[in-house]
């Protein structure tokens, strides 16, 4: 399975390793997984596995009560699945390739971990390009720690927990618009729409918040806005 945030080259093959970066905005407008595309319910906490590395600086911030991530939140279940399916995740010795979008020093690390928030929401910079070469990097801006649960097999930590989930939960899921731009979903066509809808609502809609984020201000939208 292809994740959501994949990017697509020009001939409509998916690149996995790389995230499309708008997708860091038209998913979290929707509040929708970045595995499956469809949207995480509001109730529903939001999860993401960490390296090693990245675990510890989330902890840091934690500290510091702010924590700050630049990848996009999905639900429990698909991120139980992406620990299982990805060879990444298999082994403490695992590393990424060079062009990888994930950041660090690249490997897994003994202690990598499912970290779950209550909710994200994302800092918006008014004055920056949103789409585009020069676009801006969106960062997320996460809300209250509700799990942080390290592994190192992860079939061994997940595997029953994933069968019995997707026996409870799994088809109330799969409900609504799946915001995935595969070729065969709608592709690039599918993808303008929805980017013209949330640009629209950036212009509309008014953040949460303004924050300011190193002398920048910055809009602060929470998760799920449209
Ligand atoms: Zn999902």
């Amino acid at each position: 399975m292809v994740p959501a945030e994949a990017g697509y080259d020009a001939a409509g093959v998916p690149n996995q390793s790389k995230i499309n970066p708008i997708m860091k905005l038209i998913l979290p407008a929707f509040r929708a997984c970045p595995v499956c595309g469809f949207a995480i319910k509001a109730e529903d906490s939001v999860y993401r596995l960490h390296d090693t590395y990245s675990r510890q600086a989330t902890r840091e911030e934690l500290r510091r009560d702010q924590v700050s991530e630049l990848d996009i939140f999905g639900h429990r279940i698909c991120m139980l699945y992406s620990a299982m399916v990805c060879p990444f995740w298999r082994s403490s010795r695992s590393k990424f390739g060079k062009d990888s979008a994930f950041h660090g020093d690249g490997k897994r690390g003994p202690t990598p971990s499912l970290m779950g928030f209550r909710d994200y929401a994302v800092l918006v910079d008014a004055t920056q390009p949103v789409a585009g070469p020069t676009a801006q990097q969106f960062v997320f801006v996460c809300r209250q720690l509700v799990e942080d649960t390290v592994f190192d097999d992860p079939f061994e930590a997940f595997a029953d927990q994933y069968d019995r989930d997707r026996k409870a939960t799994g088809g109330s899921l799969i409900r609504g618009r799946r915001r995935h731009y595969a070729p065969e979903l709608g592709g690039v066509k599918r993808l303008q729409k929805d980017l013209m809808q949330v640009l629209g609502s950036l212009r509309t809609i008014p953040p949460d918040a303004i924050v300011d984020l190193e002398g920048r201000e910055m809009g602060l939208f929470g998760s799920g806005w449209l």
